[in-house]
């Protein structure tokens, strides 16, 4: 089957969050169960061209102009990578905007010509997708196009993150010069919006989001983001399918990050690296304290309003209990990065970088006894999968993802393999996290059984990778 992904991000390219990982781990997977897969994706200016060939050559028709693109590809691990050329991409400096917090005004132009983009490739290389398997709102409008420009390809969108809509206004809706269905646009009557995910969630034939608790969430009020509605009108067309995450680049035998290693077998080795942690990022050198780490970025998605903001900011009330330590990892909010290096400043037991960093992000997985990660809402989510695999039993809000792969200690003691919280909240957060110091102190044992068994949960790529090809063919035996 040839499968065409289309996707503003894909590791080892180009990545902002857990996108990216995705489309660098499902498709070596697809690969590997003999299906061909190309990747579709933007060309900045930040993507080294050594190894890329050239391309096709073609004309995007837009409303003002028509935009000459050109591809240059690149076979990596069995997958073809095209990354499509032009200004639009090669010429910014970021992905979205030149900070993650000032988006480019044009983005309404710059993905309506990457979507049709995308499927003009066909037409100019010849080669022709059974499966167009389109990701976020950014190839929002790609299934629409596949069926103006009459491709017979079925088309697959997935949901990574429901929040990120894409919406702009009527006006940079004409921009591409496309009579656009009137069911993309979105809000109060007389002042309605191009919204690109919702072109997706509208045209594509089958619609997938990255776990299965995500896939009942989002058809809820609480976590629709507004389109549960759509959502539930589509329910027979939605299906979750839980990420798998990238097990060569996160292993606790292998981990080119660090200088001591370890397994199932064999856990010496992690507390050697907790205590070389400890030391490096100015923590109390008492490995006997739990160390608890935090690696996201820093927005209210990932709980900091909850441990940070409000009448009742939990992060510090814990701090003072000083039982424990914590390692925070991430960039994001200014606001919320402030009230971290200030806390930081006042207790000895945390300390925070505040940076985006893979080896410091390894070295707090692998270090760490604890993740904790109090997220609003998490449609699958990759931290708590890498710290299972190192053996950091992850604390964590039961929802999306998080539900999906953690087993509560406190409710399944011979199963469970972190702890979860059932709804996100001060009391909630404080009450898991003291299970989890209560654990580690007064059940050793107990605690190395459950790091073991996080550590063989199979989180592998290729169970979902089966779970899509099963999706594709149903597709194309409809
Ligand atoms: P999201 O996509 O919502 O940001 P995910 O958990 O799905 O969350 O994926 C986040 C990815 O980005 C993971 O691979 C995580 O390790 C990585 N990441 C996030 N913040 C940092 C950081 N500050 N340094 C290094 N890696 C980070």
């Amino acid at each position: 089957m040839n499968v065409l992904m289309v996707s503003s991000e894909a590791v080892p390219f180009s990545k902002s969050g857990g996108l990216a990982d995705v489309l660098g781990a499902l498709s070596p997977a697809l690969v590997k169960k003999g299906e061909d897969v190309r990747i579709f994706m933007p060309m900045y200016s930040f993507i080294d061209h050594k190894g890329f060939r050239k391309g096709v050559s073609y004309k995007i028709p837009m409303l003002a102009s028509e935009e000459e693109v050109s591809t240059v590809h690149r076979k990596l691990d069995g997958v073809e990578y095209i990354g499509l050329e032009h200004p639009y991409f090669s010429a910014r400096k970021g992905i979205y905007g030149d900070t993650s917090f000032t988006p480019y005004p044009d983005n309404g132009e710059r993905f309506m010509l990457f979507a049709k983009a995308a499927v003009l490739y066909m037409k100019a290389s010849g080669w022709y997708a059974d499966i167009v398997h389109c990701h976020d709102w950014t190839a929002g409008l790609v299934p629409f196009y596949v069926k103006e420009e009459g491709i017979k390809a079925h088309t697959v969108f997935t949901i990574h993150n429901l929040a990120y809509q894409g919406d702009f206004s009527r006006f940079d809706a004409v921009l591409g010069g496309d009579r656009l269905d009137s069911s993309f646009f979105y809000g109060k009557a007389g002042e309605e919006r191009l919204n690109m995910l919702k072109a997706g969630l509208e045209s594509a034939d089958g619609i997938t989001t990255v776990s299965p608790t995500y896939a009942e969430e989002i058809q809820t009020e609480k976590y629709g983001c507004g389109l549960d509605w759509l959502l539930r009108e589509r329910k027979d067309d939605l299906k979750g399918i839980l990420n798998g995450m990238d097990t060569h680049e996160w292993n606790s035998r292998t981990d080119k990050f660090f200088p001591e290693h370890y397994s199932v077998k064999d856990l010496s080795g992690k507390n050697a690296l907790k205590e070389r942690v400890l030391k490096k990022y100015g923590l109390i050198e008492d490995p006997s304290l739990p160390l608890f780490t935090m690696i996201s970025r820093i927005a209210d998605q990932k709980g900091y309003a909850e441990l940070l903001g409000g009448n009742h900011p939990v992060l510090e009330e814990l701090l003072c209990q000083k039982n424990f330590q914590m390692l925070i990892i991430g960039t994001g909010d200014k606001h919320y990065e402030e009230k971290l290096i200030d806390l930081a400043a006042r207790h000895e037991n945390l300390s925070v970088k505040i940076a985006f960093s893979s080896e410091t992000a390894h070295e707090g997985e692998g270090a760490a006894d604890f993740f904790l990660m109090p997220s609003r809402y998490e449609p699958c989510g990759l931290n708590q999968m890498y710290s299972l695999h190192y053996g950091t039993l992850p604390v964590a809000h039961r929802t999306g993802g998080l539900a999906d792969t953690i087993i509560d200690i406190t409710e399944h003691p011979d199963t469970g393999t972190g702890f979860l919280m059932e709804n996100l909240s001060s009391e909630a957060i404080i009450d898991a996290v003291n299970r989890a110091i209560r654990f580690y102190n007064e059940e050793k044992e107990n605690m190395v059984k459950a790091i073991r068994r996080a550590m063989t949960t199979d989180l592998s790529w290729d169970k979902s990778a089966g779970e899509y090809i099963e999706l594709y063919n149903s597709l194309k035996n409809k």
